[in-house]
């Protein structure tokens, strides 16, 4: 059994990323990437998430804009402060950090987004262009499952994979590039019937439902590759969707929970802001 280690293997494409910015960016006195993070207060959660995403645009030599607002901003100022940056030139990348609180629709909030500055891939034109294999970019997250079972050489095509999860933000993003990948996917959601066994079926089984140690040994198949994507926070601790003590004994990889997903996410968001700043230096569309 193996721990993919996401720590790593994020820091080492952070490390890619500074390169880069470095010598065709910094070194010809050329403007470097710039995201822009708007938090609404209030979550807890969030703000650690943006914390840890300002961390790593300093790490990759990037510029980050944090705007705040208030608990209880109106929907009008925060379709104002999205219009702002979407105008800005110097922003290369817009993330909405989610949940909003109740009262703003947070679908119509982040469709406010230009596409071209959309960074975790949740407008509809980029959603689109994502399920019809023309992306430019794809969601963070599901970006960064695909960069750990590369980096581990775990083979995606012909295999079976098995989602637990159906988010636009997680588990239909991956379960897609799973299918581009060539993989023969499975989406399990809360309606699913024979979750087990389906799950025991799986070559790759990606697990992102925020169910606190949902996924026992008795829904993993012997020598099976199994994604960790859960947070939850029990007793000031984080857990993950899946049972690791338990699974890691019939398992043949898995991603922990801290340490797998989570940072590959935020080093995908990175990736992400890099790609649509070289695209907008491109004259690509706005
Ligand atoms: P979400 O929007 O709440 O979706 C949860 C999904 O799980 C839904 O499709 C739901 O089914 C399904 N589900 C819930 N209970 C289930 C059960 N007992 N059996 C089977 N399926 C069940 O959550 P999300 O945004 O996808 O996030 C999922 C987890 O990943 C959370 O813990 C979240 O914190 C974490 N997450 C981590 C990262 C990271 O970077 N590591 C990023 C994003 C999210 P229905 O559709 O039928 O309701």
């Amino acid at each position: 059994m193996k721990i993919i280690d996401g720590k790593l293997i994020s820091s080492e494409i952070k490390q890619k990323i500074k390169d880069e910015i470095q010598s065709k960016m910094i070194d010809k006195k050329k403007p470097v990437p710039t995201l822009a993070c708007i938090i609404v207060e209030g979550n807890p959660a969030s703000e650690v998430y943006v914390a840890s995403k300002e961390k790593a645009c300093t790490a990759c030599s990037m510029k980050s804009k944090i705007v705040r607002l208030k608990k209880d901003t109106s929907e009008e100022t925060l379709f104002n402060t999205i219009e702002k940056l979407n105008n800005d030139e110097e922003i290369s990348g817009i993330l909405l950090q989610l949940p909003l609180p109740n009262g703003i629709d947070s679908v119509k909030a982040t469709n406010r987004i230009l596409p071209s500055k959309d960074v975790d891939c949740l407008t509809y034109e980029n959603l689109g262009a994502l399920f019809s294999s023309k992306k430019v970019i794809a969601p963070c997250t599901a970006t960064g499952i695909i960069e750990m079972l590369k980096h581990e050489k775990i083979q995606i095509a012909g295999k079976r994979a098995v989602v637990l999860g159906r988010s636009l933000l997680v588990g239909k993003s991956v379960a897609n590039l799973l299918e581009q990948e060539n993989a023969t996917v499975t989406i399990c959601h809360s309606k699913t019937e024979n979750i087990k066994e389906l799950s025991k079926q799986a070559d790759i089984l990606v697990v992102a439902i925020g169910k606190p140690k949902f996924v026992t040994k008795e829904f993993v198949k012997k020598g099976a590759t199994v994604i960790d994507v859960g947070i939850n926070r029990i007793d000031g601790k984080i857990v993950g969707d899946v049972d690791f003590d338990d699974v890691k004994k019939v398992c043949g990889y898995i991603s922990p929970v801290p340490g797998g997903v989570g940072p590959m996410t935020v080093a995908c968001l990175m990736q992400n802001t890099l790609t649509l700043h070289k695209n907008k230096s491109k004259g690509g569309k706005r």
